[in-house]
């Protein structure tokens, strides 16, 4: 697998799922940017509350 393969990271700001007035997402997910608070998210909201642009998620989801 080449590093090219690795999925994408997106912050917050820089998603077009952003609603930078009100400062929040609009499809209501959240995207934390250490994998200690993913972590820590996921285990409050569960691992659904993680957006698909989190690069945890998907080890998370993996272990369940
Ligand atoms: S939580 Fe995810 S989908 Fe929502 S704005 Fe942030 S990066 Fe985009």
């Amino acid at each position: 697998m080449s590093s090219t393969d690795q999925p994408k990271r997106i912050l917050c700001p820089r998603c077009r799922l952003y609603d930078r007035e009100g400062r929040r997402c609009t499809i209501g997910k959240v995207n934390p940017r250490t994998k200690l608070d993913t972590y820590e998210t996921a285990q409050v909201l569960g691992v659904r509350a993680l957006c698909a642009f989190n690069l945890y998620r998907d080890h998370l989801l993996a272990h369940k």
